[in-house]
């Protein structure tokens, strides 16, 4: 739920939509099915404790379409949640939610990014409107859904493939960590 300062400066959590692989940890270019096969990009985990110990709610929505195409269940897609968590706990950082979309490309789901459902879902379940929203992603499917219900969208460079971001409605950093100071500078 969203935190509300007592008094009269009010002022609602902002929330942060992170992509998972490429953004918290290293993008293998197929389905982590092993959680030792899962490996925190540096800074990551620490930059998402900074966020969540300054009240942000850190989020994540993740598109798994090797749950419907059988390259992974999800047996294993929650245990390399499970590690996610709990390397996150060690260092002091907490998600509220992890979003994942189940479907394959050939589905025509609303969640599967660049659709805008997952965030959309998220969005309501914290009661934070878009323009409170962040959005963090290492590709422009990542970003569609900030676009789509009007909140702030950042590249990192942390993906597989580093590419360039020609869109003017993105900001570019060069991590999550560097994501992180900026956010908290303006906080
Ligand atoms: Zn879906």
């Amino acid at each position: 739920m969203p935190v509300l300062a007592i008094g009269s400066d009010i002022t609602l959590s902002k929330l942060v939509i992170l992509a998972r692989d490429g953004v918290i940890n290293l993008d293998l270019g197929r389905p982590i099915r092993d959680p030792d096969d899962w490996q925190p990009i540096p800074g990551s985990l620490e930059a998402i404790a900074r966020l969540s110990q300054a009240g942000f709610l850190v989020t994540v929505a993740t598109n798994q379409p090797g749950l419907a195409l059988g390259s992974l269940d999800l047996d294993a897609l929650n245990a390399v949640h499970h590690r996610l968590h709990d390397r996150l706990d060690r260092v002091g950082g907490h998600l509220v939610a992890i979003a994942y979309c189940p479907h394959g490309p050939a589905e025509g789901c609303d969640c599967r990014k660049p659709q805008a459902g997952m965030h959309r879902c998220l969005l309501e379940r914290f009661g934070v409107v878009g323009a409170d929203a962040i959005v963090v992603g290492d590709r422009p499917t990542d970003l569609a859904p900030a676009h789509a219900l009007g909140a702030r969208a950042i590249w990192v460079r942390t993906g597989r493939v580093v590419d360039t971001c020609n869109d003017d409605n993105v900001e570019v950093f060069d991590d999550l960590s560097q994501v992180a100071t900026v956010l908290l500078k303006e906080d």
